[in-house]
């Protein structure tokens, strides 16, 4: 009897191996399937196909806590798996109703001393989503993540598109990091960051000709840090890491704490053969919910903003009447009042300015530092949103001028303190019926659908580069050709562009050249998605820019329903359609030093009469009307730095 139970107990156990070694889920389609295993030795690992063809090679999971170590002598307790479905509408992003699929596998196991975690993935037909879970440990109710296992480790023929993380505590007033780097394109995996402090999410690899991958992560709040991708170790493993001690001038830990039960953010994959499923995901938006109600009916739209061409010189009463004017004129929604305007406008002429800007229909976004003991920014309004008593007088006082929304610039990196700034300056804002553009910041994630007033974060080398410096605009195509495939897929995208100027400098006759076309400016309104868009045009397009292109920016939509890829490669060129209600933009975008001929599949607007904007000969914005044949690919003629945008209703 011994004997049986003890055969028994030894089948059971190596039943329970086998499993554990190899435990499988795939999205709907079957095709993208993520392989679980906890092999003899007790670490968890995870490897990824799609199509059959290797993804992610065999790559670590798990964390040492200060409750227990869940890296290694683990063993499997249990695994289940279970269909997921959810429809659910969605302002703010790329797409509006979104139907998410997936299996979701939760893989169970218990350390030495017995205490369980959770891996839960979710995996649908192109994106995987999968984080840890803990148990309250008996009188233990809390825990400090020290270290993160995780890890993505690639095939060998894998290439990179990587922008590094900075060093903290450098740049502008000693503002950085605050994701406002270059990316280095079609790199072996091999090369090491700027920095060396590896990479800021989202990351794009491509996996040689088997297809792409795009790393990131979502539901980030004031629970966790905000994580980065390591430098290649072992010659194709990225980990994931937490902030640097150094960010928020050294204050605030750089192990992230959570409540027992509690789970850490959803890291997200999303696998393609092509570019497509990264351009149109939902992920970070597919597993996360909202965290309160809006506190009123939020209007997104578009506006102007003096700071970019004319600067600080520019934040006075009568330069500002200027561009609420040209918002006027152009039937902009919003007026952006940058920097340093409490001591060059003040509060009693803002009343005034803002009830002008009102009387022409035009609602104000007013700029404030965050900070704050984590930098040296000296431009006000300083010390107002960095605590509780003094921002919530603030919003007081905003709410009572009809402000609708603020612009909160230079934060202090991605620890868990800073993102329970992020969250606390949302959350009250929300309270005083305020929208919430964040720059100098860090990717948002998942923010969209977590803060129903959150409408903006810049976390880009953003226009104001162009102003500043010649190399940008040189770069300005190529860095164009990145956004929609890397950084503005994950997340809004505050770029505040679209320039009508020549020279990008208040008279227009003079600082830094625009390389790109008047075309190409107008198809970057579309490419890049921001509910509120804060455009760079200024009073004297009015009269010097061509009227098809005023025309065109006077109804340019904000907010979209559906995205599609059509085609592109990171850095070279884009093309992409967004659809508002019944209306088709088609956006092309030229990086390449020659023109570009492509061929694309249009089929969607068969037999439509669209408007055509292109390039002349002289690279002069023209207009026309073409009619497209039905089942017949659409010839795109794109100049070098020069676009192609298609209206079609
Ligand atoms: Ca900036």
């Amino acid at each position: 009897m011994k004997k049986l139970l003890g055969l028994i107990l030894f089948l059971g156990a190596s039943l329970l191996q086998v499993i554990a070694e190899n435990v499988q889920v795939a999205g709907p389609d079957g095709k993208l399937q993520v392989t679980v295993s906890c092999p003899p030795g007790g670490r968890v690992y995870y490897s990824v196909t799609y199509d059959g063809k290797p993804m992610l090679r065999r790559s670590p999971l798990g964390m040492k806590t200060n409750i227990g170590d869940f890296t290694q002598g683990l063993s499997v307790t249990s695994h289940v798996t279970r269909p997921i479905e959810k429809t659910y509408r969605q302002d703010r992003i790329k797409t509006s109703e979104i139907h998410y699929q997936a299996n979701e596998l939760i893989f169970a196991v218990e350390n030495v001393r017995k205490q369980k975690m959770y891996v839960t993935f979710r995996v649908s037909n192109n994106d995987i989503a999968f984080r840890y879970t803990l148990e309250r440990d008996g009188e233990t109710g809390s825990v400090v993540v020290n270290d993160e296992a995780t890890g993505f480790r690639f095939p060998e023929q894998t290439t990179t598109f990587l922008t590094p993380q900075s060093d903290a505590m450098i740049g502008w007033k000693r503002t950085k990091p605050s994701y406002e780097e270059g990316y280095v394109v079609d790199a072996p995996m091999h090369r090491i960051s700027q920095y060396g402090h590896g990479f800021t999410f989202p990351c794009l690899f491509k996996v040689g000709e088997d297809g792409w991958v795009l790393v990131s992560e979502t539901n980030v709040d004031s629970r966790y840090c905000a994580s980065r991708l390591s430098d290649v170790k072992e010659g194709s493993l990225y980990k994931l890491e937490f902030p640097m001690p150094e960010e928020n001038n050294g204050n605030g830990t750089v192990a992230p704490a959570f409540a027992l039960p509690g789970s850490t953010p959803w890291r997200t994959i999303t696998v393609g053969k092509t570019l497509e499923p990264i351009v149109e995901t939902t992920i970070p938006w597919d597993v996360v919910e909202p965290r309160y109600e809006a506190s009123c009916d939020y209007q997104m739209g578009r506006g102007t903003w003096s700071w970019i061409l004319w600067q600080d010189g520019s934040i006075n009463y009568d330069d500002q009447l200027k561009y609420i004017d040209l918002a006027a004129a152009m039937n902009f929604e919003y007026v952006l009042i940058d920097n340093w305007w409490d001591t060059y406008i003040g509060y009693e002429k803002m009343e005034k300015l803002i009830k002008y800007a009102q009387s022409k229909g035009v609602d104000a976004f007013v700029w404030h530092s965050s900070s704050g003991y984590w930098n040296d920014i000296e431009q006000g309004p300083v010390h107002l949103m960095d605590n509780p008593i003094q921002r919530k007088k603030q919003m007081k006082w905003l709410k009572e001028q009809g402000v609708k929304g603020i612009k909160v610039d230079f934060f202090g990196g991605d620890k868990q303190e800073t993102m329970r700034l992020y969250e606390a300056i949302l959350s009250d804002a929300n309270d005083y019926g305020l929208m919430v553009i964040f720059h100098g910041c860090t990717l948002p994630r998942g923010w969209e659908r977590m803060y129903p007033n959150y409408v903006g974060s810049e976390a880009v080398l953003a226009s104001e580069n162009l102003v500043f410096n010649q190399h940008s605009c040189d770069m300005e195509s190529f860095s164009a050709a990145l956004h929609p495939f890397i950084r503005n897929t994950v997340g809004c995208m505050e770029f505040g562009g679209t320039f009508l100027n020549k020279r990008l400098n208040k008279g227009n006759d003079g600082g830094t050249v625009r390389r790109t076309t008047d075309v190409f400016q107008l198809a970057t309104a579309v490419l890049f998605q921001n509910p509120i868009q804060n455009f760079a045009l200024a009073p004297n397009n009015l009269t010097d820019a061509p009227q098809i292109c005023l025309d065109f920016m006077k109804t340019i939509p904000t907010e979209w329903d559906e995205i599609r890829y059509i085609d592109g490669y990171p850095g070279k060129y884009v093309v992409l359609a967004r659809r508002n209600g019944e209306k088709w933009y088609v956006a092309a975008i030229n990086a390449e030093k020659s023109t570009l001929k492509l061929n694309v599949d249009l089929s969607f607007l068969d037999g439509k009469t669209v408007k055509w904007y292109d390039d002349d000969k002289n690279l002069q914005p023209q207009l026309t009307e073409k009619k497209l044949k039905a089942g017949k690919p659409v010839r795109l003629t794109l100049a070098s730095e020069g676009g192609v945008v298609i209206v079609a209703e």
